[in-house]
């Protein structure tokens, strides 16, 4: 493995002025690569970073009496057993919050008034959740379908200036127009300004006074609109699934990707089928004759009909199952079985004449099929007494 061991530039030449220039000309000269390096201002430059660093680097030294007097005099050596700040491992956010040396900075960054607490960056849209009902046929079927996605766009009327014709937006009071709330703090390292987003604007500096507001937008310089997703739910879905479409959620800012649409499905129940995954369930009743003597019945599936064959003797609780007869599996083309749950019904009122039927059909039947060797079981219970 190569090391790469850099050697240091002098801060002198790194900010680009002179020996003997005052803190006005450092800090200037600071601001303006500060400004040229910035990663948003250089997306495509991978030095851009590090020169800002080197920049930030040199600034520190250059802007504190103590620090600048050793360098003069000792150069890179003379600052390195010092509580010297390593700005190498650290990100920019960092290098702009809670040191009050920067903090004084700030306000030349903002391209106005405004301070700000960090640089703008992109940032991808946020998700956006929807949801939809679905029958039971067509979670089994899958199913093409607009899907209307609500979406924030600039009031038409004002043009997401959010006041009426003739109205303007004014200063806010909480914090006088700058958008931000500062407190200062002294502490061992100096000066810490920390600031925070103003809650009253949210950071504009401007609120819109009380009867000014746009009367489409109501004052929030954007109305919300729908579009058009044309979504595709596979077969197979089922209650409480998400499909995805990615990219169509909100827009990114900055030049940020989109955010994804997540579409949470509900599925309506059936009155018959029941699902256990991709298996679905049927309670099927048959007749007693039919159970005793068996028979072939055509049973509903989701595909249609399907012939099964009920065995003589077949009891309650049998279960028949009919393999990939079942949903879809979401994008495969395997498929669950059908488990077809067996009910024997009997009749609960009968004629004389089919009580005595019965009785008849009774004395023809070996009593076994109630209780196989409860002869045994008889002796086996009076013994253990
Ligand atoms: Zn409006
Ligand atoms: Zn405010």
């Amino acid at each position: 493995m190569k090391v790469l061991s850099k050697k240091k530039r002098d801060y002198y030449d790194v900010l680009g002025v002179s020996k003997d220039s005052d803190i006005k000309t450092i800090k200037k000269a600071f601001r303006k690569l500060a400004r040229k390096y910035h990663p948003d201002m250089k997306p495509d430059d991978p030095n851009a970073e590090e020169k800002f660093k080197e920049a930030a680097e040199a600034f520190e030294v250059l802007s504190d009496k103590d620090k600048r007097v050793t360098y003069d005099r000792f150069g890179h050596a003379g600052l390195s057993g010092t509580q010297f700040r390593d700005f190498s491992g650290m990100g920019f956010e960092d290098l702009f919050s809670g040191f009050g040396i920067f903090g004084d900075l700030f306000s030349a960054f903002g391209g106005g008034s405004r301070a700000r607490t960090s640089w703008p960056r992109a940032q991808r849209g946020q998700d956006v959740r929807l949801n939809l009902e679905l029958s039971f046929e067509e979670a089994m079927r899958g199913l093409k379908k607009k899907i209307r996605v609500p979406n924030w766009a600039q009031c038409p009327t004002c043009h997401g200036a959010r006041v009426k014709q003739g109205e303007s937006m004014k200063n806010c009071k909480t914090c006088q127009g700058t958008g931000e709330i500062r407190h200062i703090q002294r502490s061992a390292f100096g000066q810490i300004v920390n600031i925070s987003t103003c809650p009253q604007c949210h950071g504009e500096g401007k609120s819109v006074p009380r009867g000014a507001e746009c009367e489409v937008c109501g004052g929030l310089g954007k109305v919300k609109q729908f579009r058009s997703v044309s979504a595709e739910i596979p077969a197979g879905v089922d209650d409480g699934m998400r499909v995805v479409i990615q990219g169509e959620g909100r827009p990114g800012e900055l030049g940020g990707p989109p955010g994804d649409l997540f579409i949470v499905l509900s599925v309506e129940p059936h009155p018959f089928f029941r699902r256990n995954g991709a298996d679905i369930l049927l309670e099927y009743p048959i007749g007693f004759i039919d159970a005793i003597l068996g028979t072939k019945v055509e049973v509903p599936t989701i595909d249609g009909k399907e012939t099964i064959i009920i065995k003589p003797g077949t009891e309650s609780g049998k279960i028949i199952t009919l393999r990939n007869k079942g949903a879809p599996y979401p994008n495969s083309s395997h498929k669950g079985d059908m488990h077809i749950g067996i009910v024997v019904k009997f009749p609960s009122k009968l004629t004389k004449s089919s009580k005595k039927l019965l009785k008849e059909l009774e004395k023809t039947i070996d009593k076994k099929y109630v209780f196989e060797d409860s002869e045994e079981l008889v002796k086996s219970l009076s013994s253990s007494k």
